[in-house]
């Protein structure tokens, strides 16, 4: 047993001894016993997508690196509008990859491809549907058809030389990735994945391709977790069920404590007669045993295990599917990002119409499964998927999205907005 492996979590538990503990106060309680991995690695481009930037990466060059058109049409020289209608004569062209080399002089013009260097002496682009009398040899413009310096693309507007392209910390996106190649980086200094242990609990748990006994079920919460752990940029170790025995349980635990970051074990955490988990939870380092004022995902197990002076974070999810999914989501996954080193993911929230009226006590967060659909007015509603019972994951799998009613909440009456976070790019 090992002593003050968590932080002094005091002043935000003191007052919620006696009451179920709001998911606020123990995603605080969470980030503030997370230190970030130090360890990173550098990947090539195609390989950098979703994982964290360990540096700033500053550019290396302009972007774009030098004066370019935004339009196909002609270059020329701003003074020359100072003439009542221009009548220019077309001196050569730029097509983009192939500039035009010579300077460009009062009366001139280049014909111009976008993306194509603006020729020297040149200081604006009109658009070609924009000249009149067009012909291999001449075009004329006429008085206001466009102003000094329009349909150009300055040299470094989009990325300075020198300045921060992507802050260290970044979850790099496609768009990031593009970026990066756009400053013609081939590779990237990222921090290393967590790695990420888990199993199963419960003597009901039966593993895909053994017979369902009477009183079984598959275990799904393995296969979601390891699909959610993938998602998050976790190198997962399944390790496969454990019985609700506690020499299998301190086994699985020391196994899982000796070559992971965090574990996380599904199952076994209520206060429930065969429920060895907590007890072995408890003996092997310090673990808060927290009723969490969520639904689903009531009971939850957080804390350090540590076993021959390794440590790991220990997230005890409940055993319910949905609740696995929900703990995960809302407890779990923001501390994996801590440990990358990267921000809490952002939830975009909508308000929506709700079609139906919602039964709702205050004094719990809850995360109702649903879907928004658009009618052919344009308006969106919301609709829950029926039941919601934590072990009904078919409700997960048929949603878009979850109705969050907050703490406070009380019921929802039909056709009321409510807060809608949609599944699109946070599961
Ligand atoms: P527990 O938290 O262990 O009491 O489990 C609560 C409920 O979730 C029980 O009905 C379990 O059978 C179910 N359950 C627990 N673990 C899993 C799992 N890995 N896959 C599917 N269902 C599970
Ligand atoms: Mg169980």
């Amino acid at each position: 047993m090992s002593q003050a492996i968590l932080p002094d979590l005091s002043d935000l538990l003191a007052h919620n001894d006696q009451h179920d503990v709001p998911v606020a106060i123990i995603q605080q309680v969470i980030a503030r016993c997370i230190t970030p991995l130090n360890d990173t690695e550098t990947l090539p481009l195609k390989q950098a997508l979703g994982r964290v930037l360990a540096q700033d990466v500053i550019s290396p060059i302009n972007v774009p690196s030098y004066d370019n058109s935004a339009m196909d049409g002609y270059a020329f020289i701003a003074t020359d509008l100072a003439n009542k209608s221009a009548k220019l004569t077309v001196v050569g062209k730029a097509y983009a990859g192939h500039p035009y080399l010579s300077e460009v002089r009062p009366g001139e013009c280049v014909r111009i491809m976008t993306g194509a260097a603006i020729p020297r002496g040149c200081d604006t682009v009109i658009a070609q549907e924009l000249v009149n009398d067009a012909t291999d040899t001449h075009i004329s413009i006429a008085p206001n058809a466009v102003t000094a310096g329009d349909n150009r693309r300055l040299a470094g507007e989009d990325l300075r030389i020198g300045s921060v392209a992507l802050r260290k910390g970044k979850r790099l996106s496609p768009a990031d990735i593009g970026l990066l190649a756009s400053l013609g980086i081939a590779e990237t200094t990222v921090t290393r994945r967590p790695r990420v242990a888990f199993f199963s609990t419960g003597d009901e748990l039966r593993s895909i391709g053994q017979a369902l006994d009477e009183g079984c079920v598959y275990d799904s919460n393995r296969y979601t977790l390891h699909s959610m752990l993938v998602r998050a940029q976790c190198e997962p170790i399944d390790m496969g069920v454990v019985k609700d025995d506690p020499a299998s349980l301190e086994k699985a635990l020391r196994e899982a404590c000796a070559q992971a970051d965090v574990i996380i074990t599904t199952g076994g955490v209520s206060a429930g007669d065969a429920d060895y988990t907590r007890q072995m939870m408890a003996r092997l380092g310090e673990v808060l045993f927290c009723k969490i004022a969520m639904r689903p995902g009531r009971p939850m197990a957080f804390g350090k295990i540590q076993c021959d002076g390794h440590t790991a974070l220990l997230f005890g999810l409940p055993g319910n599917p949905v609740a696995v999914m929900a703990t995960f989501y809302f407890l779990a996954r923001d501390a994996i990002y801590q440990l990358m080193g990267t921000k809490p993911h952002t939830q975009t929230l909508l308000k929506v119409a709700c079609t139906h009226a919602i039964r709702k006590k205050p004094g719990r967060t809850e995360y109702q499964r649903a879907i928004v659909s658009t009618d052919t007015s344009g308006k969106q509603h919301v609709t829950l998927t029926g039941a919601q019972g934590s072990g009904i994951l078919s409700s997960m799998s048929e949603a878009n999205c979850m109705v969050v009613l907050d703490h406070d909440q009380s019921d929802v009456a039909a056709g009321e907005l409510v807060t809608v976070l949609a599944f699109d790019g946070f599961i």
